[in-house]
């Protein structure tokens, strides 16, 4: 796992926002957040899910959250404008992002994979990932020190059979990682990452693994650390990098 040991105001007055913050990995992200002093801007389709996870940072007695539904296969720019200008009003900056909302489709031979199932696994990875994270860069520089944290997967690093779209998408979100590095790179106090998260006991594991014994992957609360140490100040010098969470 990966080794590191979060100060508990580690993120103390911060806003962060996280995408797929309704279960699995962005729940568990949005609530350790949240358990180190941070204001957290719950981004996800299904508004139950995200209401739920509200209650429970609010029962914990962390900063109280904000939920924003948003169907990421579906939205249009103007609504990424608007979510940018509605994060500007109320804190008038953010300091954090963690793109981690994500669809695996179908795993299928490329042969066989319908031209509507890749573009709708490139639609909600890749096409919604670019637009948060341009469309939210502005509210990102005004941050002392700002993170942007994208989600990768082995299969984005290394291409694997029947990984289809998703492989895809995940390399391409390497790839755009890698060019707002650069892009930031010694010209802004943002900084550009991405996350593996490794093999994690969750819904899309799940569907990925039918026949897998769950018990045999870590919990999502277990692989915070990277995610914590991505987000906090202690990796403000770290720009461009590739992360595994395990
Ligand atoms: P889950 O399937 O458990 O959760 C996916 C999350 O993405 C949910 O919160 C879901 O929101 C959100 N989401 C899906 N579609 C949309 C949409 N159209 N609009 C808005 N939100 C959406 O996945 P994991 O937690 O396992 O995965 C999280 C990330 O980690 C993904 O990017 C995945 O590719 C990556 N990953 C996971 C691995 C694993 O083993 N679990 C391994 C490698 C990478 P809602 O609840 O509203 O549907």
């Amino acid at each position: 796992m990966f080794q590191y040991s979060a100060r508990p105001d580690l993120l103390k007055d911060r806003i962060i926002m996280v995408t797929g913050a309704g279960r699995g990995i962005g729940e568990a992200a949005a609530k350790a957040y949240a358990a180190h002093g941070a204001t957290v801007l719950l981004l996800g389709k299904n508004e139950d899910n995200l209401n739920r996870v509200y209650d429970e940072i609010e029962a914990a007695g962390w900063p109280q959250p904000v939920v924003i539904p948003l169907n990421l296969e579906t939205a249009l720019p103007h609504q990424y404008d608007e979510l940018a200008a509605t994060v500007e009003r109320e804190f008038g900056r953010l300091d954090g992002l963690l793109l981690n909302a994500g669809i695996v489709g179908p795993r299928s031979p490329i042969e066989q994979l319908s031209g509507d199932n890749f573009m709708r696994v490139m639609q909600v990875n890749v096409n919604a990932t670019f637009m948060l994270a341009s469309t939210l860069l502005p509210l990102l520089k005004l941050a002392d020190d700002a993170s942007v944290i994208f989600t990768s997967s082995s299969v984005g690093r290394k291409g694997r059979a029947y990984w289809g779209g998703y492989a895809v998408s995940k390399f391409a979100t390497e790839g755009l990682m890698q060019v707002l590095a650069d892009e930031l790179d010694g010209t802004s106090s943002v900084r550009s990452n991405s996350i593996n998260p490794g093999a994690t006991r969750t819904d899309m594991r799940a569907k990925a693994y039918p026949g897998e014994n769950p018990e045999v992957n870590p919990l999502p609360a277990e692989i915070m650390p990277a995610y914590l140490y991505l987000m906090g100040p202690d990796s403000r010098d770290v720009n461009g990098q590739s992360f595994y969470a395990q």
